[in-house]
């Protein structure tokens, strides 16, 4: 363990040069203090918890310190959004403020949200409110806890600056961490600028820092984008498997290391509902739940548009059609776990879309269903859900042949409750506890954030005193409205 301010950096990325970044300083937020911090993430860079209450801790993460080794840059990226291509982004409001090396060898890259103004902030003000850094912050470190590749969160610090939104907030910044901050929109900026000499040194960077394992091949450049579509495939399996909803996945929120990445208006299903869009400014359902697999095969091809200069298009193309079975593979195994299955057949794909049409038309909370469906024995479990259903004759046919399927998986039945508890979480990040404990942290409570984050990092474990945070929505927490502005 180690203090703060003895961090290691090795700025990889800002060696690259000019062309890919600009140093620009943090401008601080007035009167910072700390609202919440991780110490799982604060054990990335081997600090203590005990580190988050020092002085110099807000004070770094709200932008008025700096460690002399760090040199804070802001990436030029651009991207496609909502299917349009923007042909300038970059970090407009978010700085790397360098790369810490951890005493397991590891690079953290360091990003501080909301940290002013850049070169890329067009007409932004480079800052981010409280409201989004909280829900950024949260986000980050239950995903992980879920198991789901991610980002993630250090800390959040708020302030007294004023900040113009619909109404008037107050500025806050998160500090994110991840092995790279590269986008697919970074490659799509030095292939549309036709800067393909920095292009393929932006390849070998990623290359060498990310995808070593690719070094061996004959192609290493077409092993990177193969992977880099297996783990997409894995990610967004995931998000499907348990009802997460991105709401911006346009490709410069699209990480190059296939983890989620740049959470805005995201949310979790409540009632099952394929068509949900989380995001009140995507008026078409561009993003929403269901299509988030055919948009992420969307944005891969964006990115091998990019590769063309280095890779060939034959092989391209033919990569990308590994994404969708991939895909399947991936989700089909992880809804087995959720429903409790060890072994694989044939009608299981069949088996787990009749459930999800049964749970749309009667409007079932997802996330509570599974963790219900793994009380023992099963026939109870099903019979218990049975009057969550109105489609009671859509229910029952599947039911049966759920039972069936279990009784011949051959699985262990007697360890079926700890085995699908450890698939199926208790507590998910719904919009409604995330808005509640917001809320607070505007008065000035820090209290419920902190909370909610502490159930939230344990989120299959049940905790008996935190059952109220396992509750489906009340009326007001059902149709919250969460836009790109933040
Ligand atoms: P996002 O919707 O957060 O993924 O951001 C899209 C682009 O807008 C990125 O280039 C951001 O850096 C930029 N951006 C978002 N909010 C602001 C802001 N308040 N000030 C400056 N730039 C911003
Ligand atoms: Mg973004």
């Amino acid at each position: 363990m180690k203090a703060l301010i003895e961090l290691q950096f090795d700025n990889r990325f800002a060696r690259l040069g000019e062309a890919f970044s600009s140093h620009v300083l943090p401008e601080p937020i007035a009167e910072p203090r700390l609202v919440v911090a991780s110490a799982a993430a604060m054990a990335l860079l081997d600090l203590a918890p005990s580190e988050a209450s020092s002085e110099v801790f807000a004070q770094i993460f709200a932008g008025h310190k700096l460690w002399s080794s760090a040199e804070p840059r802001a990436m030029v990226y651009s991207g496609h959004q909502f299917g349009g291509y923007n042909p300038r982004l970059g970090d407009g409001r978010g700085l790397l403020l360098g790369e810490v090396i951890n005493d397991a060898g590891e690079h953290w890259d360091l990003h501080l949200k909301g940290a002013g103004q850049t070169p890329y902030s067009r007409s932004g003000d480079g800052r981010a409110v409280l409201r989004s850094s909280i829900r950024e912050f949260l986000a980050s470190e239950h995903l992980h806890a879920l198991g789901i590749p991610s980002s993630r969160a250090l800390c959040v610090t708020g302030s007294d600056t004023p900040v113009w939104r619909e109404k008037q907030e107050r500025a806050a910044m998160v500090l994110r961490l991840a092995p790279s901050h590269v986008r697919f929109g970074h490659f799509e900026y030095f292939y549309y600028t036709q800067q393909h000499t920095h292009l393929k040194q932006l390849t070998e960077h990623v290359l060498h820092c990310h995808y070593a394992q690719c070094l061996q091949h004959e192609q290493p450049y077409l092993a990177m984008f193969r992977e880099i579509i297996e783990r997409n495939a894995e990610m967004i399996a995931y998000w499907q498997a348990y009802g997460f909803c991105h709401g911006v996945m346009n490709t410069d929120n699209m990480s190059i290391l296939g983890i989620t990445f740049d959470y805005g208006p995201y949310a979790f299903l409540d009632d099952f509902d394929a068509n949900f869009i989380c995001n009140h400014s995507d008026d078409t359902g561009r993003y929403s739940f269901t299509n988030q697999v055919p948009i992420a095969q969307w944005n891969l091809a964006a990115l091998g548009q990019a590769f063309v200069p280095l890779i060939e298009v034959d092989a391209l193309r033919e990569s990308l059609s590994l994404f969708l079975p991939l895909y399947q593979a991936h989700y089909l195994d992880l809804m087995r776990k959720r429903l409790g299955l060890l072994s694989a057949d044939d009608g299981d794909e069949a088996l787990v879309q009749r459930l999800l049409q049964s749970m749309q038309s009667s409007a079932v909370d997802y996330s509570r269903f599974f963790r219900a469906l793994g009380d023992s024995p099963a026939a109870v479990a099903v019979a218990r859900l049975r009057d969550d259903f109105t489609d009671l004759a859509g229910f029952d046919v599947w039911a049966a042949d759920y039972l069936l399927r279990s009784a011949q998986d051959g699985a262990e039945q007697t360890q079926r409750r700890t085995r699908m508890h450890t698939a199926n979480p208790k507590y998910i990040l719904r919009n409604y506890l995330a808005q509640a404990a917001i809320e607070a942290a505007e008065q000035g409570d820090y209290a419920p954030v902190r909370e909610l984050h502490q159930v939230l990092s344990n989120p299959f474990d049940e905790q008996a005193e935190f059952e109220r945070y396992a509750q489906r929505p009340p009326e007001w927490g059902k149709h919250l409205e969460i836009s790109c502005s933040s």
